[in-house]
């Protein structure tokens, strides 16, 4: 899954560093995502994960990328599409999330109008997790109606391509349960080194880390106001500011959270509100340290899933979110 910049660390460095892999899909969002990798030249196959807009279908048809058929309309309109050269398209399975895809009792109608469809190759069959990292009871129910559906789908269809594409989890799915039909997963979040699930974290790296720099340290006696909305202070105070703010994805949200940053790999407290482009850290217990000194906002250290629960976010909106201000740099 490399949609929405792939999570932030950057569409096309991000699928090149992965084609190598040889994934037989890159998931992304929509056809505008789709079409970045084509122009920048990548081989690896897009599928599409959501209900596509009419405007969408052509492109999606002349180049070759895999929809899922989220609705009866989206088929007849890929069919029409499809006439010359078929389309190749998965089908969409609603087993709870309810963003799109047939519901049990539609299967049947949607294959047979399938088969009526010569515009359209079924190639795969998908569905997707609302609760695998919240209700296993629920999940692990979803996986056998899943696997059932699944059945009933092979049962019906003439004819199964060899590479005919099964799945279901996302990464808290595949983390956490089993299903004897799929033989796809869908990782997003964990391809990115944060674990959905805080038991697995150890087991993984985070990819992503942000970082800024000390622009400014200066001395602020006790009861002087910081930042808007002046947070005084409650002891004199070394203070130091960072060139980041919430106009880089940093979360407004943090402010008077209890929200450290690591300088020189200590802990030091952030002191009132995050502005657009800077913060002020409390560094009054940290010795060394000095402007143009490097702090770490999140990463190994100080995971971004620790930012998102304190902001009473998820992780994945706080990778996603980084905007393009920050310069990404790979090594
Ligand atoms: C985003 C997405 C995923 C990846 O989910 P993670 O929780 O990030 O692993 C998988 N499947 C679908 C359909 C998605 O939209």
């Amino acid at each position: 899954m490399i949609k929405a910049e792939a999570y932030g660390h950057g569409l096309i460095k991000t699928a090149k560093a992965l084609e190598s892999e040889n994934p037989k899909f890159f998931g992304v969002a929509n056809a505008g995502e789709a079409h970045l990798l084509f122009g920048a030249g990548i081989k690896i196959a897009p599928y599409i994960l959501g209900a596509t807009l009419p405007c969408e279908r052509e492109e999606i048809a002349v180049r070759g990328w895999t929809p899922c058929l989220c609705s009866l309309e989206e088929m007849k309109h890929f069919d029409a599409l499809g006439s010359n050269q078929p389309i190749s398209a998965h089908l969409a399975l609603d087993t709870g999330m309810g963003r799109g895809g047939f519901l049990p009792h539609q299967i049947e109608g949607a294959l047979e109008t399938l088969k009526r469809c010569q515009g359209i190759q079924l190639t795969g069959i998908g569905s997707h997790l609302p609760v695998a990292d919240e209700d296993p009871v629920f999940t692990q129910d979803q996986f056998s109606r899943f696997d059932q559906s699944v059945d009933r789908i092979l049962q019906d269809l003439e004819t199964v391509p060899d590479d005919f594409s099964v799945h279901l989890s996302n990464s808290a799915g595949l983390l956490n349960f089993h299903s004897r039909t799929t033989n796809l997963v869908r990782p997003g979040l964990m391809l990115y080194g944060i674990s959905p699930i805080p038991e697995y974290q150890d087991k993984l790296q985070p990819a992503m880390t942000l970082k800024t720099r000390i622009s400014l340290i200066h001395e602020l006696p006790k009861g002087h106001g910081v930042s808007y909305g002046r947070t005084l202070l409650s002891r004199d105070t070394r203070a130091a500011v960072l060139g980041i703010g919430y106009g880089d994805g940093y979360p407004r949200a943090l402010s008077d959270r209890g929200t450290d940053v690591l300088i020189h790999g200590t802990r030091c407290p952030l002191i009132g509100r995050v502005m657009m482009d800077q913060i002020i850290i409390d560094v009054t217990d940290l010795k060394n340290c000095a402007p143009g000194d490097e702090a770490i906002l999140f990463g190994e250290d100080l995971l971004a899933s620790e930012l998102a629960q304190k902001s009473g976010t998820i992780s994945w909106e706080i990778l996603a979110q980084i905007t393009p201000r920050v310069a990404r740099r790979y090594s």
